[in-house]
């Protein structure tokens, strides 16, 4: 089959790009990965699903992929926009009494752990922030050097002033960013905007290391100019990110390794939409999210979260809620069943039908990734009066790139019994609001339903 033309959304153009790999045919592509002092929430898996729908679709499409995701294990600040607040490494490590490399190491496996959950496939390396800090220490140097930072008392400042085109990813102008700016700004910047590139150790005992500008730890921005460059070369193809990485992340990036480099470095910005909960932003900071576990504790399938985000463009904001999960389960489920009875069947030839179906699957998943018309055309192959194992037998190819297990044997297992799911979400709030006589009759009234509840530190589990 010939390979049509993909078409990717770039936010640095605001435009649809063809993607044309730039080395040797395979697509090279930098992912901002997870920063590992607490748990990833379902907000985050959407974010981390963009790349994994990207390499999939690239992969199916016929272009291979070379997919490198950060883990950062630096502490950056409570306050990333505005350079302030508590270290989070530090405060997770305080918080558990453990050192900084024990959190960073739970949360790393915690974190693999969540997106196998989903099916995001893994990347080819995941390099940590502090493996990388003499490269980073290199880069601050040579801007340094080129008159693009300054340093003052042991900490080093990013002058945007020096790069005129810092603002252009975000749309926000130099003299914009000024009022973007709350509370005191620092007023050793030479502009309130100006990020940092090397912190000074201050208070900090953990995370430290020598520095041309004394002990330290570098800002937040800088890890992924270091290891992008270290590991992808100063060009390559596909960025991607959450759309809150815009600014100032995504855009002090750029300021830095532009800087540097003397030319682009990045081909095509994707960014994935927020997932909201409540018309609210799903954060940790805000309180209000799930973990991909507690999901499953309440009965779903965790890839029923996957395939509620394929109804939407990844770049739009998805509302969740647990009525619409439990919507996407249960037609998740019924999928799979049609698939099992569909492929018991004996096959015809079912080359000639499909072909036209294939088609289209192709140049919706090339059409800037878009999983709805691939999910509508699922549901109109499911309704079509095409021979049921040639259903069968497309649904199955297609799962390379949905990734549903659409091949998995239904059972009954693993199904909680009407009404548990929500006992278990009532006794979840009862145990928030400190209820406990509350939550101890709700544990009996689980267990009359033949499911135990066993407390955790990160909360309730169930056993059947
Ligand atoms: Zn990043």
């Amino acid at each position: 089959m010939s390979r049509p033309p993909v078409r990717l959304y770039d936010t640095f153009t605001r435009s649809r790009q063809e993607l044309r790999p730039i080395h040797d045919g395979v697509v090279r592509i930098y992912s901002c990965g997870p920063t590992v002092y607490r748990y990833v929430h379902v907000g985050n898996l959407r974010t981390f699903m963009l790349p994994d729908l990207l390499c999939r679709s690239l992969t199916y499409l016929g272009f291979p992929t070379h997919q490198v995701m950060n883990i950062t294990d630096v502490g950056h600040l409570t306050d990333d926009t505005f350079d302030r607040g508590e270290d989070k490494m530090l405060v997770s490590a305080r918080l558990e009494n453990k050192s900084t490399e024990e959190i960073s190491a739970y949360y790393t496996n915690a974190f693999m752990a969540d997106i196998r959950k989903v099916n995001i496939q893994p990347a080819v390396e995941y390099p940590r922030a502090t493996q990388y800090i003499p490269q980073m220490i290199e880069l601050i140097e040579k801007l340094i050097v080129q008159g693009h930072a300054y340093e003052i008392g042991g900490t080093v400042y990013y002058d945007i002033a020096t790069f005129p085109a810092y603002g252009r990813l975000s749309r926000n102008t130099t003299d914009n960013l000024l009022t973007g700016v709350r509370g005191d700004p620092d007023p050793r910047k030479k502009h309130p905007g100006d990020f940092t590139l090397w912190k000074a150790a201050g208070e900090h005992r953990q995370q430290l290391w020598p520095s041309p500008w004394g002990e330290g730890f570098p800002g937040w921005h800088i890890e992924c100019s270091a290891m992008s460059l270290s590991l992808l070369g100063e060009r390559f193809d596909v960025h991607t990110g959450g759309a809150d990485n815009v600014f100032p992340h995504h855009e002090a990036e750029i300021a830095q390794s532009e800087a540097v480099t003397g030319h682009r470095v990045v081909g095509l910005w994707m960014h994935g939409g927020l997932l909201m909960l409540s018309g609210a932003r799903m954060a940790k900071s805000a309180g209000n999210f799930f973990r991909i576990t507690e999901l499953e504790d309440q009965g779903f399938d965790p890839l029923a979260f996957r395939y509620l985000a394929l109804q939407a463009k990844y770049r739009a904001p998805l509302n969740f809620s647990t009525e619409r999960l439990a919507g996407a389960d249960r037609a998740l489920r019924q999928l799979r069943e049609r698939v099992a009875a569909w492929s018991s069947q004996s096959a015809p030839d079912v080359s000639a039908p499909s072909e036209e179906w294939e088609s289209r699957f192709r140049s919706g998943i090339g059409n800037d990734l878009d999983m709805p018309a691939a999910m509508a055309l699922v549901a109109e192959l499911m309704r079509s009066s095409l021979p049921a194992p040639v259903k069968a037998t497309l649904l199955k190819r297609w799962d390379a790139v949905l990734g549903l297990d659409l091949d998995r044997p239904t059972t009954e297992e693993g199904r909680l019994p009407d009404g548990a799911a929500e006992l278990l979400e009532a006794r979840k709030k009862a145990r928030a609001a400190k209820d406990f006589a509350r939550s101890d009759r709700l544990r009996e009234e689980l267990a009359a339903l033949g499911v135990k509840v066993i407390d955790a530190a990160d909360g309730q589990h169930i056993k059947r």
